[in-house]
């Protein structure tokens, strides 16, 4: 069913506690966690606890966690000391994406190239 655990998804294995991460932001819908694989000084991830298989699913099917998961990408950039940064969603294998299950990429800490990719 849509939002239900999935068995096989790492990042519900990480809101279930079944994977370590360093978690940085809790609330009952979503959590941020450092990304394991960092791409800049400060890479976030932040996830809602329900699986969705990409961004546009999770706001189509939970606008209010939606809502939620950028304000808590805000707060997580904030508490990470930085004043700019970049939010990415990667949908779909084509355009990166390796884990179905929807996140929002918080990237900063230096200088970003302008522009959108
Ligand atoms: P995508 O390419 O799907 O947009 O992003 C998936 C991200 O999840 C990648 O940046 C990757 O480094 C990160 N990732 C994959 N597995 C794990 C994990 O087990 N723990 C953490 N913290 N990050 C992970
Ligand atoms: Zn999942």
């Amino acid at each position: 069913m849509a939002g239900e655990p999935q068995a096989d998804c790492v990042f519900c294995k990480i809101v279930a506690g079944g994977i370590p991460a360093t978690v940085l932001r809790k609330t009952d819908h979503t959590i941020a966690f450092r990304d394991i694989n960092p791409q800049a000084p400060t890479h976030i991830l932040v996830i809602p606890h329900a699986h969705y298989a990409n961004a546009a699913e999770l706001a189509a099917a939970e606008p209010l966690i939606a809502a939620e998961l950028l304000a808590e990408a805000g707060e997580a950039a904030r508490e990470d000391g930085l004043d700019a940064y970049r939010l990415i969603f990667n949908t779909g294998a084509g355009a990166g994406q390796t884990v179905f299950h929807a996140h929002v990429h918080v990237l900063g800490g230096k200088p970003l190239r302008e522009g959108m990719v």
